[in-house]
């Protein structure tokens, strides 16, 4: 089974790689940040330099590794993607920085995962366009200064708030995106449909979009399992009967909340009366890390208003209990 699961994922991978839009124009929704990043990029292109520093905030899918790929477009620069996790140490970051070149693309995924020393290079990097790199140990250490290529960052994070100020503050333009609205999201997904070969009934394509959870990569997630069910079981067709079976078999319920987010509810309601409890808690009465209930489930269920973050920890709203079909305690904590 895990080896059908990594074929379907690696799958999975090279599709989402193709429905990427790749210029600005295609990107669908998010028009604030469209228009933003728009006057960012034609600025720079204007004056013939490198933009400023771009840091993109917002839940995992919602298109922050596509737009750093469009800003590589725009600018008609080329494009080195790393992430934090891979920057161990202060080392591994002047490599990659000394090679840089000129006016090229560095996109950081998940930025605020990058080790503290390298942190404070990249400060420097990014404002003086200079790394020091230290030789030796000890009272004889001394720092090499070595010229950086001007070059813009894209950073990408799904926890701004995780980032050291003296980080944010060096970036130029801050983009939060957040999660899209149905209409958006059907667009997407006619879209994809289109790219995919299929054809998408206008009904199927409003009831993926609203199960979505505000996110085109399980939009185009969802979009494919439907298209798998129409293909094996029914005759091919994308109308709205199919979808709602598909969405059915793979957990999707009406709001769209999947299985991790059931979860989380289900834990708050029916362990902790509805809460408050705090994070970590509830993290292991669902057997998560923290990181991954507050990054994956807890942002849509804000959003769903079904989750409220409070001082003195999570608690479900009155929507929370109607949704599982619960009945709150007299003295939930709303
Ligand atoms: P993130 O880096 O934020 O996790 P990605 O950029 O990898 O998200 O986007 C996930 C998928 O969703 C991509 O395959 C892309 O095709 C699709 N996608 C994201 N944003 C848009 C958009 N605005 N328009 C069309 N497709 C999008």
């Amino acid at each position: 089974r895990e080896l059908v699961a990594a074929a379907a994922d690696a799958d999975d991978r090279a599709v989402e790689g193709a429905l990427r839009p790749k210029r600005l124009d295609d990107f669908i929704g998010q028009p604030r940040v469209r228009e933003q990043l728009s006057l960012v990029l034609h600025g720079a292109l204007r004056r013939g330099r490198a933009p400023d520093h771009v840091l993109l905030s917002g839940p995992p899918g919602l298109g922050k590794t596509t737009l750093a790929m469009i800003i590589s477009a725009e600018l008609g620069a080329p494009l080195r993607i790393t992430s934090g996790p891979a920057i161990e140490r202060a080392g591994d970051l002047a490599a990659v920085l000394s090679t840089l070149s000129e006016g090229e693309v560095l996109f950081l995924d998940e930025i605020h995962r990058m080790a503290r020393p390298a942190e404070e290079m990249l400060y420097v990097a990014m404002e003086d366009f200079r790394v020091d790199v230290v030789v030796g140990k000890g009272p004889g250490a001394t720092a090499i200064p070595l010229d950086v290529a001007p070059f813009t960052l894209v950073g990408a994070t799904t926890r701004a708030g995780m980032l050291p100020a003296p980080l944010r503050d060096r970036f130029g333009f801050v983009a939060h995106m957040d999660f899209y609205e149905p209409a958006d999201l059907e667009r997407i997904l006619h879209r994809s449909a289109g790219l995919l070969g299929v054809v998408l009934e206008p009904d199927a394509g409003q009831e993926i979009a609203r199960r979505s959870r505000g996110t085109p990569r399980i939009a185009n997630r969802l979009l494919r399992r439907v298209r798998d069910y129409a293909e094996v079981r029914a005759d091919g067709r994308l109308d709205r009967a199919t979808a709602r079976a598909a969405l059915r078999l793979y957990e999707v319920d009406d709001e769209g909340l999947d299985r991790l987010d059931r979860a989380v509810l289900g834990a708050l309601l029916k362990r902790f009366g509805g809460g408050p409890v705090g994070l970590s808690t509830l993290a292991v009465a669902v057997g998560e890390e923290s990181e991954t209930v507050e990054v994956m489930a807890e942002p849509f269920l804000v959003r769903a208003g079904l989750l409220a973050r409070t001082p003195r920890g999570r608690v479900a709203t009155p929507a929370a209990w109607s949704h599982l079909g619960l009945t709150p305690p007299p003295d939930a904590a709303f």
